[in-house]
């Protein structure tokens, strides 16, 4: 056994967003498995790696995950420096542990390189503050997908635990969402903002509440990876009372230029 894999977050999505640990260790990388939603850039700093992609985008093909820990076990045994990289943070929604669990049952040396995850990225990008003093003092980063034979989950009970509340991979179904939580109790007036692609230049956020992000969010309205975020801290901030008067939907795209 020759090689270490490096399980590096690559961050939310800006590739300078990367820690500056995770982009050493790619620059000495042999091979990189990454993610489908990793910026070419990030990829580009592996200038000699060979890059293949096991990446997971919803409703679309992807590698098995039992496949891809065969490769990081495999890889290692070839190669001194390994990395696979993940959005985010690699420790979140990431599959990580069925990876270090494969590799330490293969007696594969590894280490994990945090990132910046989906949801702290959000929460700059809005400049509202997931905690606030008297009105929210816990978060809860929680998805209502669960995996084949996997139990029922327990998100709502999370959501109604948490004062502010971001779920991943979510998106796609807002309108059960919606109506799942109006039925457990939560108020009509919860404050909800949606983001979609938050650090990158075609980020778009929309603030609503939970009576109206079934018609804010009609099949469409967001393609690209978006979190749900419920709580008070976002109405304390004004982005839902900024709504226009008639949808109560704030739509705002904003381009940003990147330094490269
Ligand atoms: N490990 C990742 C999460 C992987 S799950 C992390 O820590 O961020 C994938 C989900 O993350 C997507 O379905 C979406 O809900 C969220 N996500 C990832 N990148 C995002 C971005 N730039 N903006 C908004 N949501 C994002």
């Amino acid at each position: 056994m020759t090689g270490k894999v490096y399980l590096i977050g690559a961050g939310p999505g800006a590739p300078d967003l990367i820690t500056v640990r995770g982009a050493e260790i790619l620059r000495c990388a042999d091979i990189v498995f990454h993610d489908a939603l990793v910026h070419p850039d990030t990829l580009a700093l592996a200038g000699n790696a060979e890059k293949i992609a096991v990446g997971k985008r919803c409703g679309q093909r992807s590698t098995a995950q039992r496949f891809i820990n065969k490769r990081l076990v495999d890889a290692a045994r070839k190669y001194t420096v390994v990395v696979r990289l993940k959005g985010g943070d690699p420790m979140l929604f990431g599959r990580a542990q069925e990876e270090i669990d494969a590799l330490k049952a293969a007696g594969v040396a590894f280490e994990v390189v945090p990132g910046v995850t989906a949801a702290l990225a959000a929460s700059a990008e809005l400049g509202i503050s997931l905690t606030r003093r008297g009105v929210s003092r816990s978060v809860a980063f929680i998805t209502p997908r669960v995996g084949e034979n996997e139990p029922e989950s327990e998100w709502i009970q999370s959501v109604l635990a948490a004062d502010s509340a971001v779920l991943y991979m979510a998106a796609g179904q807002t309108a059960q969402i919606a109506a799942a939580l109006r039925a457990a109790g939560l108020p009509a007036s919860t404050p909800v903002v949606v983001i979609e692609n938050a650090s990158l230049p075609g980020m778009r956020r929309i603030g609503t509440t939970l009576a109206k992000l079934a018609v804010a969010m009609s099949p469409g309205t967001v393609t690209g990876p978006a979190l749900i975020m419920l709580g008070e801290v976002f109405r304390q901030q004004g982005l839902v009372a900024l709504a226009a008067p008639n949808l109560d939907i704030e739509l705002l795209t904003v381009k940003r230029v990147h330094r490269s």
